[in-house]
């Protein structure tokens, strides 16, 4: 059998236009500043779209791009990045999904792929080691992705996308097997090329380049995740769900389009009934030893059991809630008529079924919160930013969080940098309330660093959830009391964020890549990959008046538990701790500092 050393360096270039591929390789110098994952997703972007290009037209560019961890024993690395602009925010987007698919794809002899053009039928690729096909998927158009792929198991592992993806609703998803890449409306790009969906089997054998060293650093990274409460337990036994309870007491979770802080119903849909309800069982990405997500059984079927942020905002997906939060508000103040009404579910299912299929009022909805208030109004009270539904994180409740964004560079995501895990004190959810959930103090240095930290992971890859063992396990962390803790992070946190023991990813990856990487160059990866999106959303015409939060966010702090989000003063603060001007715009000088040559 074959074997590749960890990565192939190639990446598959695949035009729908001409029915033509070709590969792209990744020279060492790309490979060592980008790592892989989002970072060479990002760099590849930027060397083949044009600015100013329609997400839904065929000039846009899907990358998915697996890290030097996938098919490894790596914690947690199973996953991949998908990337391109985004239909919903009209600015670049990457969401992360487990799957065997990124595997398979690397076994294959690519580490990523690049989609361009438009079919001019239904199609799906077929990537079978080494032999690339364009075959007619004009049967499976409607198909839903779990039964699509039962269908089609026997090719191989898939990327597919459902009826949303099809009619190019703004926030459709990217399926892989069970998982889900989720934000920004990537499946809707799928959708727009008529591809359902991209099939991979490869046969290679991927091996790490210094055995030795990696099973050393392995040894002591699987420890530390057993260790930690967060990974070694509370995942396990609850999944993100777990944070019902836990944020759910400290006026952060997001209740009636975020204008109100507590939900009193909040028992009903923590993850203890769930569990205790619906039979759940683990299940997650390929070889993590965590598995997060959840399957449960609802009226006689198994199903996926809700993500937290699903939860928390009401339905199955983030911007989903929020359109339908949001038309229910329009609703409630005379804006709209529909019968969609606070603490109503009876309209629910019918509502996602009409977005889906762009029935009615549901042709609206699929068009996002953003689009939503430009044509009934309401923009004061739409929960957005850059056009990115906002997670499910209240940031009156913890304002790094809205400083984090305010600035990430696809929208109101927690997944650019979670600043709330180290501002709010939940339940025994694993952060202990280190910044003050309020003010200004130190905020903007810990979005940077977790920023930093989530571009570093992502391109790798290791999930963001190896944070909490790997920041968290070690000594300095672990047996400095919690007080004095909290003093450094909230007094002295330039120190507290070059400090921060990075050991457990620069062992990984070097023992993966048979070269030493240190926690400078790992750290700059991270500043790098940000500054580069940053610099091409620039191009594209974001700047700081882009960099806000929706104006009920910044004046309504009536509820408890809330306070004023002094958002311009902590954005001169971030802006000047990452090189960009006062328009928010990367300065020379970093770029150059960082070796990006535009
Ligand atoms: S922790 Fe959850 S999301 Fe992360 S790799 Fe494991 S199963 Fe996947």
């Amino acid at each position: 059998m074959e074997e590749i050393n960890v990565v192939n360096n190639l990446v598959l270039d695949i035009d729908l236009s001409t029915g033509k591929t070709s590969s792209i390789e990744i020279s060492h110098k790309d490979r060592r500043e980008y790592l892989g994952g989002k970072g060479l997703a990002t760099k590849l972007l930027f060397e083949h779209i044009k600015t100013g290009i329609d997400p839904l037209s065929p000039d846009n560019i899907i990358v998915m791009m697996t890290g030097p961890t996938a098919g490894t024993p790596s914690p947690a690395g199973g996953r991949f990045t998908v990337m391109c602009k985004s239909p919903l925010t009209g600015i670049f987007a990457s969401s992360y999904v487990g799957g065997k698919f990124g595997i398979s794809l690397k076994k294959s002899g690519y580490d990523g792929l690049m989609v361009r053009g438009r079919s001019d039928k239904q199609v799906y690729i077929s990537i079978d080691n080494d032999k690339v096909t364009i075959k007619d998927a004009s049967d499976s158009w409607g198909m839903d992705t779990y039964d699509f792929q039962e269908v089609h198991k026997q090719e191989g592992d898939w990327v597919v996308i459902g009826p949303a993806g099809e009619n190019l609703v703004r926030f459709a998803v990217i399926a892989s097997d069970k998982r889900m890449a989720g934000r920004c409306g990537l499946g809707a790009v799928m959708g727009s090329k008529n591809l359902k969906g991209i099939v991979a089997k490869g046969a290679k054998k991927i091996k790490v380049a210094d055995p030795e060293k990696f099973k050393k650093a392995l040894k002591v990274a699987q420890k530390k995740v057993l260790a930690h409460d967060n990974t070694g337990r509370r995942l396990r036994e609850l999944g993100t769900p777990q944070n019902v309870r836990a944020f759910g007491t400290t006026s952060i979770m997001p209740v009636r389009n975020f204008s109100k802080a507590k939900f009193d119903k909040m028992e009903d849909i923590s993850a203890e009934k769930i569990r205790d309800n619906h039979k759940v069982k683990n299940h997650g990405c390929p070889g993590c030893p965590i598995k997060c997500g959840r399957i449960g059984k609802f009226k006689d079927k198994e199903l996926i059991s809700p993500e937290y942020e699903t939860i928390a905002l009401g339905l199955d997906s983030i911007s989903t809630g929020n359109a339908i939060g949001f038309a229910m508000e329009l609703t409630e103040k005379g804006m709209l008529e529909s019968d969609l009404k606070f603490g109503d579910s009876s309209k629910i299912a019918k509502t996602i079924e009409d977005i889906t299929y762009r029935r009615g009022l549901g042709n609206d909805l699929a068009e996002g919160v953003k689009r939503l208030s430009q044509k009934y109004g309401g923009e004061d009270f739409a929960a957005h930013v850059k056009g990115l539904e906002i997670a499910g994180y209240d940031p009156r409740g913890c304002t790094g969080q809205g400083l984090g964004y305010a600035t990430a560079n696809c929208g109101a995501t927690h997944l650019s940098g979670s600043t709330h895990a180290v501002e709010v004190d939940p339940l025994g959810g694993g952060a202990k309330g280190y910044l003050s959930p309020h003010g200004t103090k130190a905020k903007a240095h810990f979005v940077v660093f977790f920023q930093n930290i989530m571009e570093m992971t992502n391109s790798a890859i290791f999930c963001l959830q190896t944070q909490y063992p790997f920041l968290e396990e070690n000594p300095a962390y672990k047996y400095t009391p919690a007080p004095i803790l909290r003093f450094v992070m909230r007094n002295l946190p330039a120190i507290a964020v070059a400090t921060t023991d990075l050991s457990d990813y620069c062992a990984l990856l070097s023992g993966l890549m048979g070269y030493k990487i240190s926690r400078k160059e790992l750290s700059k990866v991270g500043e790098r990959v940000f500054n580069l999106e940053r610099y091409m959303n620039c191009r594209e015409g974001i700047s700081r008046k882009d960099d806000t939060l929706p104006k009920r966010m910044l004046e309504d702090v009536s509820e408890e538990g809330w306070a004023p989000i002094e958002l311009d003063k902590m954005l001169a603060q971030y802006y000047k701790l990452r090189g960009w001007d006062e328009n928010g715009q990367p300065k020379e000088k970093v770029m150059n500092k960082l070796g990006i040559i535009c």
